[in-house]
């Protein structure tokens, strides 16, 4: 095998040459996936002395946030309140809805995980990264075909970042991933599941492939979720469940995420040994029933995981807070 030339690139260099590769892609040019990841493409070189980076997103659960475009459109029910269109709206960006255009980025915005990619290098600490806050990854576009090459190859060049590529489009991974059973060891996998009617239809897609975590956001919890046909019955053809996330709904629309869901998230994967983490109550959380004086604020439902009745403040996510029973759950899966 002839020996392979290495070259050093800076950022701009570094995308100009993605790029292309993505664009030969498209064109359809005669060299494989494989052969792409032994090409001869090295990571831009940084100076690391300038490069101090720790963690820059809100989000309690992740390092960083990268968003390959900005845009999407609604697909469950969990999407009704969908905080990224109310910001993109706030921001003036027309890019909701299937008739809208998404918003692209240049180079500049795609070479920032290059530099997260560098500073956990030289610190020796892998970090995650949400991906997309703004958007779904698997959006059937096909003009955002282009963007998710591009997004392929920058996980591939970017081995020190988890990427933690979250959808309520499962069903769209295979024919849009190139790695069939192949996947980069840096690829966390996760579907939203608000509710049951969504873990039905979204757990077999996401369990079906062999990536190196998988994960769900039960966020907005909207209803009762019960996990164990995909941990005690699953069948062998799945992958496990790594780790869950459950939160309530934030904002003055919010719908309230009853305590007997939460727990019952909490206790089957205690029980599975699954990683929990408990994000936040969200707009509403429980009122002991002697404190709780029903008015515009405090209202009264049925629990249907107890059975019994509980009382919900409107209190704001900062009050409410992240207590589970008095508990702070802030479980991450292993990593290597
Ligand atoms: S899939 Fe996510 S980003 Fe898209 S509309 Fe639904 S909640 Fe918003």
């Amino acid at each position: 095998m002839p020996p392979r030339s290495i070259v050093h690139l800076d950022a701009d260099a570094f995308f100009a040459a993605v790029e292309q590769v993505a664009m030969r892609l498209l064109n359809g040019a005669s060299f494989s996936w494989i052969s792409l990841k032994k090409s001869s493409i090295q990571l831009p070189k940084c100076n690391l002395s300038t490069i101090t980076m720790g963690k820059d997103s809100s989000i309690e659960w992740t390092d960083h946030t990268f968003n390959p475009w900005w845009g999407c459109s609604k697909v469950s029910p969990g999407c009704v309140n969908c905080y990224a269109e109310t910001w993109a709206r706030r921001v003036g960006a027309a890019v909701w809805g299937k008739d809208a255009d998404r918003r692209m980025f240049g180079e500049k915005h795609w070479g920032e995980p290059v530099k997260w990619n560098a500073a956990a290098a030289s610190e020796k600490k892998r970090k995650r990264v949400f991906c997309a806050s703004m958007a779904d990854v698997f959006e059937e576009r096909h003009e955002l075909n282009p963007q998710r090459k591009k997004l392929w190859l920058l996980i591939e060049f970017t081995p020190w970042l988890d990427w933690l590529m979250l959808t309520k489009r499962p069903q769209n991974i295979s024919h849009m991933i190139p790695w069939k059973n192949d996947w980069p060891e840096n690829v966390w996998l996760g579907t939203t599941v608000e509710d049951q009617q969504r873990a039905n239809e979204r757990l077999p897609d996401l369990l079906g492939h062999p990536s190196k975590r998988r994960f769900l956001s039960c966020e907005p919890l909207l209803g009762a979720v019960d996990l164990s046909p995909w941990i005690k019955e699953r069948p062998k053809s799945l992958h496990q469940i790594d780790w869950v996330i459950a939160g309530g709904e934030s904002g003055a629309k919010a719908r309230p995420m009853f305590p007997g869901w939460a727990r019952q998230l909490r206790d089957q994967c205690n029980a599975a040994g699954i990683p929990f983490h408990f994000k936040q109550w969200g707009h509403w959380s429980p009122v002991q029933a002697k404190k709780a004086t029903l008015s515009s604020l405090v209202k009264q439902f049925w629990d249907d995981v107890s059975g019994e009745q509980v009382y919900m403040e409107a209190k704001g996510k900062k009050e409410a807070g992240r207590h589970l029973d008095g508990v702070t759950w802030d479980e991450l899966p292993q990593v290597a």
